[in-house]
């Protein structure tokens, strides 16, 4: 790997010329005290007068210099200081006398002394600033002096030569490596886009929680298609000077567009890319602005056609400036999560083809205890157990190396929060077969299209992704019912099968809320408030307790909550009551969950027909396979 900075300036080729310079002053100063000048008083001056012992004297500004006769052929030689306020006139003439040589000189201010008194501090001052820099920029992870603080830290890898990672290092997010085919298809064939004047993106933003493999994903698509790799994190950015992370911006841009094609990752990129306002007003955001101004306006100034294609990653999409992810900028977004049994099986077979692996060893049952592990942790439970082999001069690694390394990596994750114990495991796959099994049973909701336990965006246990059969203008009551009662219903299973709810259900109840708010305000849906919008308007007539305006009274407010308390309370014992008759069809898919972690609609709908049949036909449900019909 080489280091991309060919501009920057190394300090330590300060060092030494600063050293010599100084050295070379000092002698010059010290140098001039002649050791042989000795100072005399003015009697043995004019003693030495007397005595003709003079052979030249300098008149000297306020000193006297003359050369004295010693034994022999040596010449001494003495200064004396002049006597303020005598006339000079008579030493000249005796000097005239005896015929001694003498010239007088002006006191020049010598100009070494001045510069040095103005040099030394100087140079101290600046060389402290310099040790000081380097300090404070080592600590925020910097690069050299203030000189190289404009340049751009993205490290520079040749694809060819120094990162040779490709897809297949990248395990267990086929779908995400799929989406990115198309970049290196571009990187590789840029003529045959240019001919078609074809549109390419220009910024692609990895989504996924950390360790899942964003920046080897993007490694690797520099890898396949053979181009040069910038990189650099959003934290990079944010200096301590104001201007700096837009100078970087610029410069990375300069860098990449001389190497094009080529790719430019910006690692963490919601570090610059935060939205704008809110907490500005605390101040110290301007530097962050400047920079992702300068991002967005080297964005739009490149032509995507040049080759040059932005990766970024984040684990906060929602916090990015909205600017940031508009069309033209990075427009395509590609989801990188967290990868499921198989996959999670792929990651350690890549990662385990670099150790020897004893015959015993199953992999796909380590694959099975490591439910939430994403690829970062994978690779690391295989680094573990070839390390405890490694420590015992074994040299296979054993299944018994891996149950250690998975427990020991999962204590970890449970220390920062991340793991699911099997308890909360089990609780979660009963909330979201419950949203599943909800959905399944009533008329009007969207079809389930896929129900999971990995936990998947940040914040949310399991998901249970249902897809809308066709976009939707108008919606009816009972569509609206139905959405409810099936965001209501992995509570309604928790509370079925523990009783108890838990604290993972307040987003379902605040869609929820939010729906039957606006079916009782909004769309007129209740039949006690009646055919009227209530709701904040211009206009209105009284302030609510936060001091927002609404149009209603107080009494009125109090019905209106009384009523979405109703449209609520309504979804909720039908959920509750769904699930209590179908609980033989919720355990099933919660055994299956449990086992293979996420279903598609095919297994759900297997899963359903098979518990009916085993049950014969006195079930009565109304689920999708007891229809109307
Ligand atoms: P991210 O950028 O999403 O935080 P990284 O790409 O930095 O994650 O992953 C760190 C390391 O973890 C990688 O270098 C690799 O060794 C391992 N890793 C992560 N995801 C995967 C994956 N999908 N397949 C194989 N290895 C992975
Ligand atoms: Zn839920």
């Amino acid at each position: 790997m080489k280091t991309a900075n060919p501009r920057k300036i190394d300090l330590r080729r300060f060092v030494l010329p600063a050293l010599l310079l100084i050295g070379l002053i000092a002698v010059n100063v010290y140098g001039r005290r002649d050791p042989s000048h000795e100072e005399v008083p003015y009697s043995a001056f004019l003693a030495e007068l007397e005595q003709d012992k003079l052979q030249r004297v300098e008149i000297r500004g306020r000193v006297l210099i003359a050369d004295v006769k010693a034994a022999g052929d040596e010449m001494r030689r003495i200064t004396t200081k002049r006597l303020p306020g005598i006339d000079e006139s008579k030493l000249v003439e005796k000097l005239t006398d005896k015929g001694i040589e003498f010239v007088g000189k002006a006191e020049e201010p010598s100009v070494l002394p001045v510069i040095m008194g103005w040099l030394v501090p100087f140079a101290l001052i600046f060389g402290l600033y310099f040790f000081l820099f380097r300090r404070i920029a080592k600590n925020v992870g910097g690069s050299g002096g203030p000189f190289g603080v404009g340049k751009s830290k993205a490290k520079r890898f040749d694809a060819t030569q120094d990162t040779k990672v490709t897809f297949s290092d990248v395990a267990g997010i086929d779908e995400s490596v799929g989406e990115m085919k198309e970049v290196v298809d571009f990187l590789k064939n840029p003529e045959r886009y240019k001919a078609l004047g074809a549109k390419i993106p220009k910024g692609v933003l990895l989504v996924g929680p950390p360790g899942t493999g964003k920046t080897l994903l993007a490694k690797a698509v520099a890898g396949e298609a053979g181009v040069p790799f910038f990189s650099l994190s959003g934290s990079d950015f944010v200096e301590m000077f104001v201007g700096v992370g837009a100078a970087r911006v610029r410069d990375l841009f300069e860098q990449a567009a001389a190497q094009s094609p080529c790719i430019i990752f910006i690692d963490e990129i919601d570090g610059i890319g935060k939205s704008r306002g809110g907490a500005a007003a605390f101040g110290g955001h301007d530097e962050r602005e400047q920079t992702l101004n300068q991002l967005l306006s080297e964005m739009d100034g490149f032509d995507a056609r040049t080759g040059i294609v932005i990766i970024a990653a984040t684990n906060r999409p929602e916090v990015l400036d909205p600017a940031l992810v508009r069309a033209g900028r990075f427009d395509r977004q590609v989801v990188v999560d967290r990868p499921s049994v198989d996959g999670r099986l792929a990651t350690l077979q890549v990662h385990a083809r670099q150790i020897r692996l004893a015959e015993t060893v199953d992999l796909h049952v380590v694959a099975r205890r490591t439910p939430g592990m994403v690829g970062a942790d994978l690779a690391k439970v295989v680094n573990e157990a070839a390390l405890a082999a490694a420590r015992q001069y074994r040299s296979e690694v054993t299944q018994h190396d891996f149950e250690e390394a998975v427990d020991r990596i999962q204590l970890g994750l449970e220390k920062q929060g991340r793991a699911m114990s099997e308890e909360e495991k089990r609780r979660v796959a009963f909330h979201e077969a419950g949203h599943a099994l909800v959905a399944m049973s009533v008329d009007k909701a969207d079809p389930v299209h896929r129900v999971t336990i990995i936990p998947r965006s940040i914040g949310a246990l399991g998901a249970t992704l249902q897809l809308p059969t066709e976009d939707r203008y108008l919606l009816l009551k009972s569509e609206l019912e139905d959405r409810i009662a099936v965001m209501l219903g992995g509570r309604a299973a928790e509370r079925l099968v523990y009783g108890e709810v838990s604290s993972g259900a307040s987003n379902d109840l605040e869609r929820a809320t939010e729906t039957a708010r606006q079916m009782v305000t909004k769309f007129g849906m209740s039949e006690a408030l009646g055919a009227l919008s209530y709701g904040r308007s211009r206009g209105a007539r009284y302030l609510d307790a936060m001091g927002e305006e609404r149009n209603y009274s107080e009494e009125t407010g109090r019905r209106i909550d009384r009523e979405i308390h109703q449209v609520i309370d309504l979804q909720d014992v039908r959920a509750l009551e769904i699930l209590t008759r179908r609980r033989a069809v919720l355990d099933a898919i919660v055994e299956r969950l449990l086992e293979e972690e996420t279903l598609n609609a095919e297994t759900l709908q297997a899963i359903v027909v098979g518990v009916e049949m085993s049950e014969g036909s006195n079930s009565g449900t109304t689920g999708v396979f007891s229809a109307e019909a």
